[in-house]
């Protein structure tokens, strides 16, 4: 047996001339199978290539009948070749058929063959075929024949990946690589998106799989780690993450993991067989993920997972993902397929030619979801797999409204989608022209549509949408995209651009809402809470950290100078709530005023209406405020305790409801009363049946996200709103009989033709 150490290293400096011949593909296979077989003195060398039916064909074979290419077939899980394609796993054994899982196939002549090492074709952690060396005596292969055999494998998956071998698939017979997959998950963010997948995490490509010179490889690979564990112990021993937390836990694992020798010996293994330091990551990197699909121990998928991201930064080290590169995919429609993102990340890619985000993860709340909710692009979420099935350029269409992902789509797919965005674009066309035209019901009331946003990246969207003004700029969202506190300077920067760009247009901030789901990575917050939507959140912290009201309170005067400054409080319970944080701006007032600093013309304070406690208070809060903006989220959530974010409860509960409306229409009458401005900011607001019974029960101002304008505009146009209010105060007022809400509205709408 010839010394291996040398091998792969040989082996693979043939394998790139054979690359780099003019050959057919069918003359490549041939000519590489051979050049493994000799190297690694096997007797057989096969490769199998998974199809897009399941199965694993035979393309190229050393030693084994020549006859029996592409006719020698295995199902999936079938035979050893099968059962390494569906395990992911090698398999080295001395006397393969005595393995329960062998299968003799007679037209390949395999019976004189008594060891069998088989190795799968990884590429980002999927199956895309087996290869497989054989020899006559019954022995065991070394662990650096293993490593060996799989160095190789990598260099053919790239192969099968960049569509080598799509010339030698038999009509109707297509590879696995090229099926086309579809996915389901969650609607994170509505609309529709066809374009070409855009992969988050770099993947190396194949003109940078060889090392020419492997002492240099080894000390590339060894500044990149070192590189990477400073960047960690950077990031640890940055003020903001100090204290502990779940942020902290995982960059301490980081740093386990990147000092793991186990995990950098595989990769100097890697390199030292020839890769690059880059394509010894991604291997390395490709292993683990092929076991995190087949690892049911969430703890340890958890780890896996890391370990994982970890890879993706020593990658990105190692490439530089410039901007050359990211330029030249994104420039055409692009969809960003990620296994999760941070929500800063998002921000880096040019808005102009984002389609869609597809999340391996990702939930409703993620701040990466908000974001993308902001710049208003289609989000699907808990797409299992879809990283590893995609390739930087693959066709994909995000569907946000049903949940769904199409990749490589086939035509009349295709088709479809492209004739379903036509009639959103023709939909939107509509609203677009009903912007200009009054806010009036039918029987010209008028009514204020406000728009609810937080983010820079929401501003554009006020004229767009012909929003009358911001009714909720959620203050927070700025915190949870931030990688720290953001500083008092960039609070108000902010502050000053929303109020800029609203013009004259009203904008109605509210104080930070964190703590329950919306967690900060950098603060410690309550830590653990039984019931985190009923614990130390919203204006209920910031009172306990009086400095960070203080902080927030004062770029905000100091934003609005010249101009009037309206601010709500999230989560009010009690009124000494509201009474202190008026006490706060009072000071923060004359502070400001006495270093002469220019003050708002006029300061209005709200509270919001989201915990049932104030509807027993509703005169003392309405005698206490300037304006009330219902919660509607929050406060159907208590009302009926059930937590919003359960999808287990859905749909079990409505907001069209006897009790809800009536509850609705009674905070709106204390507002009357009181000369007191109410509004609705809640989702109940931003579809346009709920927004009818909300104008039913006394509402003249509702916010919601910028792309519902347009349909509840089209809606109340149409609307006799003395006629539905009668039909909702009857209905309200009767007792007895159970009233389907819904039914009774969508007859109304129907009878006098109001396009919902
Ligand atoms: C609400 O609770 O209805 C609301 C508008 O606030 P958020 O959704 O941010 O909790
Ligand atoms: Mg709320």
């Amino acid at each position: 047996m010839r010394d291996m150490a040398a091998g792969p290293r040989v082996l693979l400096r043939r394998l790139r001339e054979l690359m780099a011949e003019a050959l057919e593909p069918q003359e490549r296979l041939d000519r590489i199978v051979r050049e493994i077989a000799s190297n690694m003195v096997a007797e057989v060398c096969s490769l199998y290539v998974l199809r897009a039916d399941s199965i694993l064909e035979l393309y190229a074979t050393e030693g084994l009948n020549p006859g029996s290419v592409h006719l020698a077939q295995l199902k999936l899980g079938q035979g050893l070749v099968g059962t390494i394609a569906a395990s992911a796993r090698a398999l080295n054994l001395s006397d393969a058929q005595r393995h329960p899982a062998f299968a003799y196939l007679p037209e390949t002549g395999e019976e004189i063959y008594n060891s069998f090492l088989g190795v799968p074709v990884l590429r980002a952690g999927r199956t895309l075929g087996v290869l497989v060396v054989q020899n006559r005596t019954m022995r065991q292969y070394r662990d650096d024949e293993v490593e060996a055999l799989e160095t190789i494998a990598m260099v053919i998956a790239e192969m099968i990946a960049t569509g080598d071998l799509a010339r030698l698939t038999r009509p109707g017979l297509e590879l696995d690589l090229s099926r086309p997959v579809s996915f389901s998950g969650l609607p994170l963010n509505d609309g529709v998106g066809l374009g070409h997948v855009v992969l988050h995490e770099p993947r190396i490509v194949v003109t940078n799989l060889f090392n020419e010179d492997t002492d240099a490889e080894l000390e590339r690979l060894g500044e990149a780690l070192g590189s990477l564990r400073l960047s960690i112990d950077d990031m640890l021993s940055r003020r903001e993450v100090a204290f502990e937390g779940e942020h902290r836990e995982v960059l301490e694992a980081y740093r386990m993991f990147a000092n793991d020798r186990g995990w950098v010996r595989r990769l100097e293994e890697a390199v030292r067989n020839g890769l690059t330091a880059e394509a010894a990551v991604e291997k390395v990197q490709s292993d683990m993920r092929a076991r995190m699909l087949h690892m049911t121990d969430p703890y340890l998928r958890e780890r896996m997972s890391d370990f994982d991201d970890l890879a993706n930064r020593l990658l990105r080290q190692l490439m530089g993902r410039g901007p050359e590169a990211l330029a030249s995919l994104m420039n055409r429609d692009a969809i960003i397929v990620a296994r999760q993102m941070g929500a800063a990340e998002l921000l880096d890619y040019p808005r102009d030619k984002l389609r869609g985000l597809v999340l391996e993860e990702g939930a409703v709340t993620s701040h990466v979801v908000i974001v993308a909710r902001a710049m208003a692009i289609p989000v699907t979420g808990q797409m299992k797999g879809v990283v590893s099935m995609s390739e930087n350029g693959d066709a994909i269409i995000v569907d946000g409204e049903e949940g769904r992902v199409h990749l490589r789509p086939q035509s009349d797919v295709e088709a479809a989608y492209a004739e379903k965005v036509r009639f959103r674009a023709r939909r939107q066309e509509l609203y677009r022209e009903l912007r200009d035209k009054p806010s009036e019901t039918k029987d010209g009331v008028h009514i204020d549509l406000m728009m609810n946003a937080g983010l820079a990246v929401d501003l554009p969207q006020l004229t767009e949408a012909g929003a009358a003004g911001i009714g909720l700029f959620r203050t927070e969202l700025q915190f949870m995209v931030a990688a720290t506190f953001p500083r008092a300077e960039a609070q108000e920067r902010l502050y000053r651009d929303v109020l800029e760009a609203a013009g004259w247009k009203p904008v109605t901030f509210r104080t930070i809402d964190i703590g329950g789901d919306k967690v900060l990575p950098y603060f410690k917050g309550a830590g653990q809470e039984e019931n985190p939507a009923l614990g130390w959140r919203a204006i209920r912290l910031t009172l306990d950290r009086p400095g960070l009201l203080r902080t927030q309170i004062r770029a905000l005067l100091k934003a609005a100078g010249g101009r009037e400054l309206r601010v709500m409080l999230p989560m009010v319970t009690e009124l000494s709530e509201i009474d202190a944080a008026r006490d706060i701006f009072d000071r923060e007032v004359r502070h400001l005023a006495r270093f002469g600093h220019h003050l708002p013309t006029s300061f209005k304070l709200g509270a919001m209406l989201e915990v049932p406690s104030l509807l027993w208070q509703l005169d003392e809060l309405m005698e206490k405020v300037d304006f009330v903006s219902v919660g509607s989220n929050d406060l159907f959530q208590f009302v009926t305790a059930s937590d919003r974010g359960n999808t287990l409860l859905a749909d079990r509960f409505t907001p069209l409801s006897v009790p809800f409306l009536r509850l609705l229409r009674q905070v709106t009458r204390a507002g009357t009363r009181h000369e007191t401005p109410v509004t609705l900011c809640g989702e109940m607001a931003g579809r346009p049946l709920p927004a009818m019974a909300l104008l039913g029960v006394g509402f003249r101002s509702i916010s919601m996200s910028p792309a519902a304008i347009g349909p509840v505009k089209a809606m109340l146009r149409d609307l006799p709103l003395d006629l539905l209010t009668a039909l909702i105060d009857e209905t309200l007022d009767r007792t007895g009989e159970h009233v389907d809400i819904r039914a009774l509205l969508v007859g109304f709408a129907q009878e006098h033709d109001i396009s919902l």
